[in-house]
């Protein structure tokens, strides 16, 4: 495939990448615990998949905390953890001006991206997103594509870098729950790179499908297969295809089928009086699948309360796993520190957080609740379609995250 002229290499954030001649297409497979894989694998519906982990390389790789969605999508973006990216949950209280502020937007970003340094080089660079809420960050300070599958309709030549966006692949705009909304984000993929229009690639899908189904399901297994399908038509063009997750998936619920829920909120107040303010960072515009709770919460304190015995008490309490005061949150969660609270609380693989009953609605868990947020979802996937040199042989032997994905994709190929 013919590239535009570009530079062999370039830095950020303190890394060095290296340009292959190749086209480069990084995959977010939103919510894609590994067992999916695995299940779909064992039942011959991702045969694709399965060539690229015999030709090239099939492994585990750690995730940032919280496992949210945009937490990691910014990390995988910028190849850098949460403490200096900044972008830790979708919501943060921001203490000075006694406000929940919503982080969606690239105001919040504090670092340069992968994607618009490539670019800066001379690579034909495209970001497509399937929710909206994403774009904004990951197209931060980048000359090139980026638009979503949920607003489609809405790219424009000046603002997305494309424009008839729905036109030039061939389909009309999903609705943003679906299984066709993260298919239409890897088939316009497909097509930008089939029209030369884009040789490098962050394709960030969602996670709607995992929320909704098991690994077993046959909705999830013809899910994908679908996907499947899309990353043999990339692999067909000759792309270096990298994939990866921003978090797996977990069933949040008792044997009963119930959601399996601590209201720290209310636990906390019972317990040592009012006061605690409780962030669930998992809270965003889009709450219909998980009803705002993840095994993830940030807790302040009361003015005057003793951190020590909350946290010993808490500790105690039954499907919490972990209690992180300011030291172990910024060192062993990676987490900036002015964005985060007194404590950080995390829960077990099948329960979440949440503040008290009356601040979720439970009505809309049609199916029952999946969610994610902890760190039983912290460990996912990484697939690249190519082998690995010695150096990233070695690297993924050890403890390689997911945000490492475009390193490995770009510095890591065997000549
Ligand atoms: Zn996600
Ligand atoms: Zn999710």
């Amino acid at each position: 495939m013919e590239l535009t002229k570009s530079m062999n290499a370039f830095s950020v954030n303190g890394k060095t990448y290296h340009l292959p001649d190749k086209a480069v297409v990084v995959i977010c497979f939103d919510g894609c615990g590994d067992e999916y894989l695995d299940v779909a694998l064992a039942r011959d519906k991702m045969p694709n998949l399965k060539k690229m982990a015999l030709r090239g390389y099939r492994g585990m790789v750690r995730g940032a905390l919280p496992s949210f969605t945009n937490v990691n999508n910014t990390s995988i973006v910028t190849g850098v953890s949460p403490a200096l990216h900044g972008i830790c949950g979708n919501f943060f209280y921001d203490r000075e001006r006694d406000q929940e502020i919503m982080m969606n937007s690239a105001e919040y970003l504090r670092t340069p991206t992968i994607l618009a340094a490539a670019a800066k080089t001379g690579r034909k660079v495209a970001v497509i997103t399937a929710k909206d809420k994403l774009r904004d960050i990951l197209s931060h300070e980048l000359e090139g594509i980026a638009f979503s599958a949920e607003k489609a309709t809405e790219a424009r030549e000046d603002t997305h870098g494309i424009a008839q966006v729905n036109k030039f692949i061939g389909l009309d705009t999903p609705p943003v729950y679906s299984a066709e909304a993260s298919l239409f984000v890897l088939k316009a993929g497909v097509a930008l790179l089939q029209q030369k229009k884009a040789d490098f690639l962050y394709l960030s899908l969602t996670d709607y499908m995992q929320h909704k189904y098991a690994p077993e399901a046959a909705e999830s297994l013809a899910f994908y297969q679908a996907i499947d399908t899309e990353f043999g038509r990339l692999l067909d063009l000759g792309a270096i295809v990298g994939i990866t997750a921003d978090h797996g998936m977990n069933a949040k619920q008792n044997p009963d089928g119930s959601p399996k829920v601590i209201y720290l909120g209310s636990l906390l107040e019972e317990k040592f009086g009012q006061g605690f303010r409780i962030i669930c960072p998992i809270t965003d515009p889009y709450v219909k699948h998980h009803g705002a709770l993840g095994s993830y919460v940030v807790v302040y304190l009361p003015e005057g309360m003793a951190e020590a015995e909350v946290k010993t008490w808490l500790l105690q309490q039954p499907g919490i796993t972990e209690v992180h005061g300011r030291d172990t949150s910024l060192h062993l969660l990676e987490q900036p520190g002015d964005r985060i609270g007194d404590l950080i609380v995390l829960s077990g693989r099948d329960t979440v957080l949440g503040k008290t009953p009356a601040d979720h609605d439970l009505s809309a868990l049609d199916s029952g609740l999946r969610s994610h947020g902890g760190r039983y979802e912290e460990m996912v996937p990484m697939a690249i379609s190519h082998p690995l040199n010695t150096e990233y042989q070695a690297k993924a032997a050890g403890d390689p995250r997911n945000f490492d994905i475009f390193e490995f994709c770009l510095n890591g190929i065997a000549d």
